[in-house]
């Protein structure tokens, strides 16, 4: 008898599942809520959509936080050439590769990729604007039941409903009880990759310099212990920060941060001491006594910058000649140590990604398949995996849904 199988959730994770099922020919049914799949990945890459990074596969695995271990048989099976071979071979979309090893649709268009996507799965095999509203496993046979009530017969589920960042698109975190009720856990669930907001205290701060970026190192600090530490662009927001650098140090922001004491100590000459720098500002003291201290502090960061340090470090006006040590040693703490509090954990309405998921303990890395219910797959942003900015996400959701398929298939 031919196997069918269910997948749910017609995005990145779900439509390169099905792509994979088309080429080998399998019966196969795509059902996704939404009139149209693929919302999110409309939105990927500021609609350019970064499909990969085509870094090495054992360097790309360490964009996977604790998951890097477990990513490492499905990166090294599907890897990025994989994919690049996939996409511009069988969906026929060109690409190109971008600083830091991101690759691109050569027409710098998400919606490429997404309608060959479609094309390629072929409309027969997809059902939009159908909704899994439950699952019944049952004797090697799952019974999946649609919002209208409708239900469907499979021998193999793949689970591919996304995490619960941006819920317009389709991913609401509605869906994670579908995998509860298999008997699955969820582990503790984070907004990742996203800006942080500081604290009214600091809001006039940063945005004084909204649209200003700067190199910096950034650490994240809950109850006086570092959680994190970045180094890259921070661009300073009405609300806070953002940027390469910040957003990377979302995902450990607990729920209840207020009833933490948490911050952001951003430190704008990263690699180098404070002695290092207070001696290199005194110098510059001495060769310039006429100039301001903040004007002199403009060789590290830009004006701007240096002017509100000044301002925190109550050094706006004085000039070089007539500063104290005293507030010469608070200037280089504003500019080695500046101090953020966070003000609440950010929205997942604004998160690129989800940290948390379908627990990994309870998943078969070398096959995606379920250690619960056999026949059960789960992959993308559904399980416990989050990866850095650059193309590791979507890099993610590819290479799980070719293991999947591939033990679908055995
Ligand atoms: C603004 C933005 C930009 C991003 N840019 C990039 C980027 O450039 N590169 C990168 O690698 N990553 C990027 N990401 C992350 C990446 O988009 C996600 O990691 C990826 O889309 C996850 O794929 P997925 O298939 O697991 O989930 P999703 O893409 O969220 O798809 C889940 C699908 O399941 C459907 N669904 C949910 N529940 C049900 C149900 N019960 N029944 C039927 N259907 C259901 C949803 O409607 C949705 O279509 C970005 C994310 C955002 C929000």
């Amino acid at each position: 008898m031919t196997s069918r199988t269910g997948i749910i959730g017609g995005g990145a994770a779900g439509l390169f599942a099905a792509c994979f099922l088309k080429k080998e020919g399998k019966v196969f049914t795509l059902l996704e809520k939404h009139a149209e799949c693929g919302k999110k990945l409309l939105l990927t890459g500021h609609g350019r959509c970064n499909i990969t990074n085509r870094k090495a596969p054992l360097e790309l695995i360490n964009g996977y936080h604790e998951a890097s271990k477990f990513m490492k048989p499905a990166i090294t099976s599907f890897s990025p050439d994989d994919a690049v071979e996939f996409i511009t071979k069988e969906l026929r979309v060109s690409l190109k590769e971008e600083e830091n090893n991101r690759m691109f649709p050569v027409t710098d268009k998400a919606s490429d990729i997404r309608d060959a996507l479609v094309d390629y799965i072929g409309a027969d095999n997809i059902r939009n604007n159908f909704e899994v509203v439950d699952i019944d496993y049952n004797d090697g046979t799952f019974k999946v039941t649609g919002k209208d009530g409708s239900k469907l017969s499979f021998d193999n589920v793949i689970i591919a409903t996304g995490g619960k960042s941006f819920p317009q698109t389709g991913s609401d975190g509605r869906s994670y009880k579908l995998i509860e009720k298999l008997g699955h856990n969820v582990t503790p669930l984070y907004p990742a990759l996203t800006g942080i907001p500081v604290a009214k205290e600091d809001k006039e701060f940063t945005s004084s310099l909204s649209g200003v970026s700067v190199y910096a190192g950034a650490g994240l600090y809950l109850d006086n212990r570092k959680k994190n530490k970045t180094e890259g662009n921070v661009l300073f927001t009405h609300d806070g920060l953002s940027g390469p650098a910040i957003i990377e140090l979302a995902r450990d922001i607990p729920e209840d941060v207020e009833e933490h004491d948490g911050w952001i100590e951003l430190d704008f000459t990263p690699g180098r001491d404070d002695t290092e720098v207070d001696k290199e500002l005194l110098e510059q003291i001495r060769v310039r006594p006429d100039a301001r201290l903040v004007t002199i502090g403009a060789d590290y960061v830009p004006q701007s910058v240096s002017q509100a340090l000044g301002k925190r470090a109550g050094v706006t006006d004085i000039t070089a000649g007539r500063v104290t040590r005293e507030q010469r040693k608070e200037y280089l703490k504003e500019l080695k140590h500046l101090h953020l509090t966070i003000d609440r954990q950010p929205k997942f309405e604004t998160c690129y990604v989800t940290r948390g998921g379908a627990d990994l303990n309870e998943i078969n890395r070398k096959t995606f398949e379920s250690k619960i219910v056999p026949g059960l797959y789960i992959i993308g942003e559904a399980l416990d995996v989050d990866g850095i900015s650059g193309g590791y996400n979507l890099q993610a959701a590819m290479s799980e849904a070719y293991i999947a398929v591939r033990n679908v298939m055995c």
